[in-house]
Formats: C-alpha cells, sequence, structure tokens
C-alpha cells in the first residue's frame, strides 16, 4: 500500500490543559500523522445520511444529536467548497463517494475501539473520506468539524501528494485552520499580533519545514491562506489548487495562478504576507 494510502489528519484536543492556555493551545494545535486505519464493522452502529454525509453512530448518542451534526456537516461543506471555489465540482460528495463520518460514544470509545490517539479529538483519512471523532468532544461542532472536512475538501482540490515542493503541511494546516470558528479566528490574531511584536514570526525556511507541534506555524499558516484568498481572490485560489492537482509543482502552481500579484514563486507569498501583518499592527499601535 501506498505511502498516501495510510495517512491520517489527527485533530486535537488538549483536556489536560486548563483555563486560557487549554482554549489558546486546543485552538491551534493539530498535526499530521501517518498511520493504517482500522478497519471498521458496521454492526455496532447506528446510520443518519444526507446527500454529501453519512453519520455513522453509537447507539447511546442522541438522534436529535445527530441529525444537527449531519445539518452542519452540509452547511460546512456549502462554506468551504465555495470558499477554496470549489463549487464548480462539488457534486462529487454524492452516492457512494459521500464523506462518512463515525462517531464514538466518548473519548475512550474512540481511543479502545477507533484507533484513534488519546491527545487527538478526532481524525480524518483522505483516501477513504471518513471523518472519526467522538460525541463528548467540547470542540466538536465548532472547531473539530470544519477543520476535517476542509482537509477533505483542500485534499480533493489539490490531490494527494504529499511532497512539500507539491503541497507543504502549512497549505494543509493553513486552509483547515482558516475554516474553523469566529473564536478562533480571534485567538489567531491576538496571537500574531504577539509574535510580530516579540520579533518571533517563524521564518519561510521554518514554515516550509512544518512544525507540527508550534502554535506560530498554525496561526501564521492559517493567516497566509486568508490573506492569500482575500487579497488574490477565490477564483485563483481555485486555479492555484488546480494546477497543483494538475502535477505541477508549488512554485509553477503560484506563478501561474498569482503571476498578477507579481508573485513567482511561493516565497513571495510569505514574503508579502509579512509586510502586509506588519503594517497592520504598525496601525494598531
Ligand atoms: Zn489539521
Amino acid at each position: 500500500m501506498a505511502k498516501s494510502e495510510n495517512y491520517v489528519y489527527p485533530v486535537r484536543n488538549f483536556r489536560f490543559l486548563n483555563g486560557v492556555k487549554k482554549i489558546i493551545i486546543s485552538l491551534f494545535f493539530t498535526f499530521l500523522c501517518y498511520g493504517v486505519i482500522q478497519p471498521i464493522s458496521l454492526l455496532d452502529w447506528k446510520k443518519q445520511e444526507n446527500a454529501n454525509f453519512i453519520i455513522y453512530y453509537r447507539h447511546v448518542i442522541p438522534e436529535s444529536f445527530i441529525s444537527t451534526l449531519l445539518s452542519l456537516s452540509s452547511v460546512y461543506y456549502e462554506i468551504i467548497t465555495d470558499g477554496i471555489g470549489y463549487t464548480y465540482y462539488n457534486k462529487h460528495w454524492i452516492g457512494d463517494e459521500r464523506c462518512k463520518i463515525f462517531l464514538y460514544k466518548d473519548k475512550a470509545d474512540f481511543v479502545n475501539t477507533g484507533g484513534g490517539s488519546y491527545y487527538s479529538g478526532g481524525n480524518a483519512d483522505l483516501i477513504n473520506k471518513v471523518i472519526r471523532f467522538y460525541a463528548t468532544s467540547e470542540e466538536l461542532t465548532k472547531s473539530v468539524l470544519p477543520h476535517e472536512i476542509a482537509h477533505l475538501i483542500f485534499r480533493d482540490a489539490v490531490g494527494l501528494r504529499l511532497a512539500s515542493w507539491y503541497v507543504p503541511l502549512w497549505l494543509d494546516e493553513g486552509v483547515a485552520q482558516y475554516f474553523e470558528d469566529e473564536i478562533a479566528k480571534k485567538s489567531r490574531n491576538q496571537i500574531l499580533q504577539s509574535l510580530v511584536r516579540t520579533n518571533r514570526l517563524m521564518s519561510w525556511n521554518d514554515l516550509m519545514e512544518g512544525d507540527a507541534y508550534s502554535i506560530a506555524f498554525y496561526t501564521q499558516a492559517a493567516s497566509m491562506i486568508e490573506f492569500l484568498i482575500k487579497k488574490g481572490g477565490i477564483e485563483q485560489f481555485a486555479m492555484f489548487c488546480n494546477k497543483l492537482k494538475n502535477g505541477n509543482y508549488l512554485d509553477e502552481s503560484v506563478r501561474f495562478a498569482y503571476s498578477g500579484l507579481g508573485y513567482s514563486k511561493a516565497q513571495d507569498i510569505y514574503t508579502d504576507w509579512v509586510k502586509s501583518i506588519k503594517k497592520k499592527n504598525i496601525k494598531k499601535n
């Protein structure tokens, strides 16, 4: 089995942390790992479905909760496909191609029978379009759900190449973080301001290496995606994704989609973004 057929995006859940530290870290920490997906028996699950999603859930979870989750998943699906300009192709999550969500009862169920990590709130299997969560996760509907749906949609849009000269981790995580809720966005802006003020912004090289344990990494990644989509427009971002999907390298894809902004390589996005946030920070002070 090829490496790309095994990879999963776990999402974070830092329940062992307290107070503000917990809130801030839980909003931003997530990491990429490679793991073998456990085979799933459908015998122990109930099911609700709509046009784009099938939710398999434990019998003890109330049906009303599942109905809400199902509707919310569809709302996020629309927001995210629209948000990255992937709507022209948005009828692909139908029939057998629908996203499958497995909702475990609680963390113990998720870890012990779902093979999830104790330190994550869920994970997404990109190849099989499967997301796994647990019902008692505090951040399920506002952060975990949009984050993981965004991972799946983005990888539909750019393809599954893992190497950083195609799609570096900051692009994946930036898109996923970008679609998290408003509270996450507010915290992101505060962290970003603090990074600028204290001269701790990550360099381009560090960003490309992808430090999966760094708040700065996730904050900058999300902010750069927001900057790129707002400055370049959704249509250009869709074009950029399409170039990557067609097998072009990162720099080539940037050059093709963003020559109008004067970018000839991916690092130019970073350079322009740094200028922009430093300018914003000066205005605030
Ligand atoms: Zn992620």
